[in-house]
């Protein structure tokens, strides 16, 4: 009734929500938003950043290449080989609700108080303990717990790298680390590879003309090209990083996902002197949402590195670092493994068998032994991004080569990870990207 509607206005007019116009009746009242909005105009005003734009300018040109990987997941229409993350179906969903079933209760302290800057104790000795039975001589105390290898690229920059100090990396190598040391102002220095790693023999003459602050290598299952570094090239490397003084920064998120029968063992189980800086990461064994890594080096390196870190972060998410030190306690990871290795290593085979069906002569691809990655140079003179752009309205996804390339290289290569990428879909992705090209060779 009338009352009822007369209250109603009453209350809205009492909360500021409407406003009486004299011959206009009673109307919405404009937000104050709106109203600011009317004075000052809608863009984001620039001095609220600060920033000139240099800054993004380090970053490099393909700045938004890894977080636009990190989204194709995302958009399920497309078949993607795209981004360098576990398959959804091997996430280990189960084994998480598990060990947070019946052991949160009882360790709340540890899961969810903070922890100390390095990480929790159990984490550090299960991934010291892990290192070892690897062939790396460490302990607890040369272990820091990380939010992602990607923070320690990060921190290693900020404590080793002065703006314009040169790094070296392989060409080509995982485009983070070199987005990483670009935006802390690193030059970067390119070492072609091959099928056996770093070309070690071209880094000599590289070390003796020029001080580079250090060496970043993939030297197992390496992000793209899937290769393992020679045994000979890593006693190489370790000896030149000795000679000459330049600490190597060894990443290895792949090392324990390999299709042989023989495990790999890190670069730094060579290094007998401390000189190899380890990083890896639970997030192609596990899941990259717990964002827990670590970094294994000499003490000295380990508390000027948490010195920083304490600066960002204070510590990794414990509640991650708790469930993964569970996982590893209560023995659940190799088993884990076991299965990505028997699931990766069939669709690396499906994935091969298929190109060997569909894509035209003249192709070349790696069969990697470990890792997510192929990585594959198109026939003749056949460029990358058109094979992207044209792929694309075949709705099915990769990487190009260029972003891996500190040097302008990269134009007639992709990379496919087929990972991540559905079984069942492997072979209709790769027919279709195989139908691209033919259609781009027969123009
Ligand atoms: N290094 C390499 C070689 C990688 O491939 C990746 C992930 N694609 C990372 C580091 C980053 O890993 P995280 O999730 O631990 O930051």
């Amino acid at each position: 009734n009338r009352t009822t509607v007369m209250n109603a206005y009453n209350e809205l007019a009492s909360e500021g929500l409407i406003e009486g116009h004299v011959g206009r009746g009673t109307l919405v009242k404009r937000s104050h938003f709106e109203q600011e909005d009317e004075e000052f105009g809608r863009d984001y005003p620039s001095w609220l950043l600060g920033l000139t734009g240099d800054e993004d300018f380090a970053l490099g040109p393909d700045a938004r290449v890894l977080s636009e990987l990190a989204s194709t997941g995302e958009r399920q229409e497309v078949i993607s080989f795209a981004a360098g993350t576990p398959a959804q179906q091997l996430l280990p969903a189960e084994i998480i609700r598990s060990v947070v079933s019946d052991g949160l209760l009882t360790d709340t302290r540890h899961a969810l108080d903070y922890c100390p800057v390095e990480g929790l104790q159990s984490l550090r000795r299960g991934i010291a303990a892990r290192l070892r039975r690897r062939g790396v001589s460490v302990d607890f105390q040369q272990i820091m717990v990380l939010s992602g290898s990607t923070q320690g690229l990060g921190l290693l920059a900020r404590l080793l790298l002065h703006p314009g100090d040169e790094v070296i990396v392989e060409t080509p190598t995982y485009l983070g680390a070199v987005q990483t040391f670009r935006a802390l102002g690193a030059r970067i220095i390119g070492v072609p590879t091959d099928s056996d790693g770093m070309r070690v023999d071209l880094l000599e003459s590289i070390l003796a003309r020029r001080s580079p602050r250090f060496i970043y290598t993939l030297p197992t299952f390496h992000n793209p090209t899937g290769a393992v570094m020679s045994q000979e090239r890593r006693r190489r490397l370790l000896l030149l990083s000795r000679r000459y003084q330049v600490p190597i920064l060894e990443d290895d998120p792949y090392g324990e996902i390999y299709f042989g029968d023989k495990e790999p063992q890190p670069l730094k189980a060579l290094d007998t002197r401390g000189h190899v800086i380890y990083l890896s990461t639970c997030s192609k064994i596990l899941a990259p949402g717990v964002r827990v890594a670590w970094v294994a080096a000499p003490e000295p390196i380990i508390s000027r590195l948490s010195l920083h870190k304490q600066v960002f972060d204070l510590n990794t998410n414990a509640l991650g670092q708790w469930i993964v030190s569970e996982i590893i306690r209560r023995d659940l990871l190799d088993g884990h493994l076991a299965r990505l290795r028997e699931q990766y290593r069939h669709k690396r085979d499906l994935t091969l068998q298929a190109i060997e069906q569909y894509w035209p002569k003249g192709t070349r691809v790696n069969s990697p032994e470990g890792g997510f990655h192929l990585w594959c140079r198109l026939p003749g003179e056949m460029r990358a991004r058109t094979l992207l752009r044209e792929a694309a309205q075949e709705r099915v996804a990769f990487v190009i080569g260029e972003p891996f390339h500190s040097d302008g290289g990269g134009q007639h290569h992709i990379r496919l990870s087929f990972a991540a990428a559905e079984e069942e879909h492997i072979e209709e992705g790769i027919q279709r990207i195989g139908e691209t090209m033919k259609r781009i060779q027969n123009r």
